[in-house]
């Protein structure tokens, strides 16, 4: 009987591959190779593994070898590049290779029995023919555009490339038409087919771009992946790529870690936004993921932004990345919007509104066009409170506040899920009198629609899109014309095109200005570039009002606005790369960071006191452990341990080193490492 020794890895925090043996069922199996899954019993679980190795001996001793149930043949085995990515993830990151190889996969890959499997691969055989589409006519590129779309196609080897364009410049016609030229050149037989993969930050951006693909590259078949896909869906669509018949899939982080056999490009859309990083689990940067691919693969990379991060920026200072410009608008005639600040210490709003923003939106509801109002919190008021006794609605399991949301009647703690019916009374005092503090989206609905009465007043965020399929409705209406204000989260700040909307006013900027996170104003400006971005997408229209961006702020002054008021990003990002410089901050500095959380928070501390001092850290800063600023969550304390090193090879080698260390540390603490943390 034919039979090996097979390295395996599973989705378990163990830190190694695990030896099985393989026998052949029959004469005719064939035998199993690096990069196929197989099923296996481990301790009392039936698991599905990945082979990450074949040998003909094994130390195990022959008795204490299990053999392998069934190797899942029907699928061809995932690529030594794609293990190698995983590794290197694994590596970086320090996780063990299978908590990264295998939840990369569909979830159902990893079943028990093989119907789905099966299944999808029967459908992708009789679906290989692409989509029909209607073909649609495609803009003549302008010279820049045209430009940047030659340089992108017809680069060799690893070219990491910005493609730096003011919000509505055409970044996306720059990669769909570079796209289009890779496409060709592989029909035209040359080569193996070709795979471009586009990572966008959201999934409620996809359907639009998606359709936009679809209509430019009919015969061309289309994958997408992202997490709102139901489980049969992912399947298929991951398969597609798998097998190299999907030539383009468009996805959001997770899609970086797809297998994509032919892949030849990469496009990063707004690669500054921080939904690329993962902040649970394998906490990965999608974009440096993206970034090593690219290099691995000898293959160009796009990172395209209107507010590029700061770690990008710095590299096409240092030459590392290119950057290639778009500095106009791509419609005719569009401007960019004229931003003012409107100091509310002078212009006091009522119901969160200044008078100067009321009569522009006046204006807009007579002329029949549309507004967005920007306000980046959710629910009725972020508190209630009483004015007799001072008693205010606190978590009892978290450091914050329970959330007004009046439509549903309930306080909810947007950390922990905790949700309470709104009390009658104070209930310290009895006083039944609560005021609710502050304002978010239902409030400022509630007032708009109260001064507005005839407005069709629309808003957009996580409470009022819970449903599958709501969030692509509302943003449908908008684009139709039935929305004449739209109130909007973040969801409404990124990439929408929105053509007859001439009016964005953001409310309560103020707070980010004086963060604890360094990272906050680089943030605040990336994202009111953003939401200002949403305004002044088609021509001015006869008749109709020039486009225009009201910041309700209390510090007018302040620099971060004068950046945004002057569309000056270059200077703004220069200076605050200089500070970041001067205080030895990223990109100048490497970090990792050590989290404990506990019942108790003396237990995270003391954990991480210990793993302070468990090994020599010569080229280390090692920081105090601190309390995390939320300590609280889910009546879990939560401690933070910083350290610090100049240099990445260095950090990584003392990360590998400290991590054994850590593993022999007993503690009732649980701990997890983060290379690279973005939330300080
Ligand atoms: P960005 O991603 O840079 O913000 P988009 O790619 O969304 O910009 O493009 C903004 C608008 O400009 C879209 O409506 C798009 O169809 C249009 N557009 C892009 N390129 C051209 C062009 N060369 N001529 C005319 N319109 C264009
Ligand atoms: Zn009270
Ligand atoms: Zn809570």
């Amino acid at each position: 009987m034919k039979q090996s020794i097979l390295q395996i890895v599973l989705d378990t925090p163990l830190d190694s591959s695990f030896d099985y043996r393989w026998q052949a069922s029959d004469e005719s199996e064939a035998a199993p190779q690096i990069g196929q899954l197989v099923q296996l019993s481990f301790g009392r679980r039936e698991v599905v593994g990945m082979i990450v190795g074949t040998s003909a001996e094994s130390e195990v001793p022959a008795e204490k070898l299990k053999n392998v149930q069934a190797v899942r043949h029907q699928l061809p085995p995932l690529s030594a590049q794609w293990l190698a990515l995983c590794r290197f993830a694994a590596d970086y990151y320090q996780r063990p290779l299978g908590e990264v190889a295998l939840p990369g996969l569909p979830k159902n890959l990893r079943a028990l029995t093989t119907v789905a499997l099966d299944r999808g691969l029967k459908k992708l055989q009789q679906s290989s023919a692409a989509h029909d589409a209607t073909p649609i006519d495609v803009a003549q590129l302008n010279p820049a555009q045209q430009q940047a779309a030659d340089a992108i196609a017809s680069a060799t080897g690893f070219a990491p490339t910005l493609l730096y364009g003011v919000t509505g410049s055409g970044k996306t016609e720059v990669y769909l038409q570079a796209a289009a030229q890779i496409l060709a050149r592989s029909e035209n037989g040359a080569d193996n087919p070709s795979q471009i993969l586009i990572l966008v930050p959201e999934i409620n951006l996809t359907p639009q771009l998606e359709g936009n693909i679809r209509a430019r590259f009919p015969g061309v078949m289309v994958a997408t992946l992202h997490s709102g896909l139901a489980e049969g869906e992912r399947m298929r669509h991951w398969l597609a790529a798998h097998l190299g018949q999907a030539r383009i899939i468009l996805g959001t982080r997770l899609a970086v870690l797809a297998s994509l056999p032919h892949l030849k490009l990469i496009v990063i859309d707004e690669e500054h936004d921080p939904s690329y990083k993962q902040q649970e689990g394998l906490r990965y940067s999608a974009r440096d993921l993206a970034v090593w691919r690219a290099h691995q693969l000898g293959i160009p990379i796009v990172l395209g932004s209107a507010t590029p991060s700061l770690e990008t920026w710095h590299h096409t200072q240092s030459g590392r990345y290119r950057k290639l410009e778009l500095r106009e608008r791509a419609v005719k005639d569009a401007v960019l919007p004229l931003v003012r600040r409107i100091d509310m210490e002078r212009d006091k709003p009522s119901e969160g509104l200044t008078s100067t923003l009321v009569s522009a939106l006046k204006q807009r509801l007579e002329r029949g066009e549309q507004s967005l109002l920007f306000l980046n919190r959710r629910g009725y008021a972020p508190v209630i409170a009483c004015d007799a006794c001072g008693w205010v609605s606190n978590c009892t399991r978290c450091t914050s506040f329970m959330v007004l949301h009046k439509p549903e009647h309930r306080l909810r703690c947007h950390h922990c899920s905790l949700e309470l019916r709104i009390p009658k009374s104070c209930p310290t005092c009895g006083n039944v009198d609560l005021q609710p503090l502050g304002r978010g989206t239902q409030r400022l609905e509630e007032g708009l629609q109260a001064m507005f009465p005839e407005a069709r007043v629309l808003r957009i965020d996580a409470d009022s899109t819970r449903r599958k399929g709501s969030a692509q409705a509302a943003f449908d209406s908008v684009h139709r014309g039935e929305v004449d204000i739209l109130i909007g989260t973040q969801m409404v700040a990124k990439g929408h095109d929105f053509k007859n909307l001439t009016l964005v006013g953001i409310l309560n900027p103020d707070t980010a200005l004086f963060s604890h996170d360094y990272r906050a104003s680089e943030r605040l400006f990336a994202q009111l570039m953003q939401v200002a971005g949403r305004a002044g997408r088609a021509a001015q229209k006869e008749g109709g009002s020039a486009s225009e961006v009201l910041i309700q702020t209390r510090y007018p002054q302040h620099p971060l606005y004068a950046a945004v008021i002057a569309h000056d990003y270059d200077r703004f990002a220069t200076s605050l790369l200089e500070e970041r410089a001067q205080a030895c901050l990223p990109p100048y500095i490497y970090q990792a960071l050590l989290r404990a959380e506990a019942k108790e928070l003396e237990i995270a501390i003391e954990f991480l006191q210990q793993a302070a001092h468990c090994i020599e850290h010569d080229g280390i800063t090692m920081h105090d452990p601190i309390p995390m600023t939320m300590t609280r969550v889910a009546n879990v304390d939560r401690a933070q341990l910083l350290i610090e090193c100049p240099s990445r090879p260095g950090l990584q080698a003392f990360l590998t080193d400290w991590m054994a260390q850590l593993r022999q540390i007993k503690t009732r603490a649980k701990w997890s490492l983060e290379v690279d943390p973005v939330d300080i």
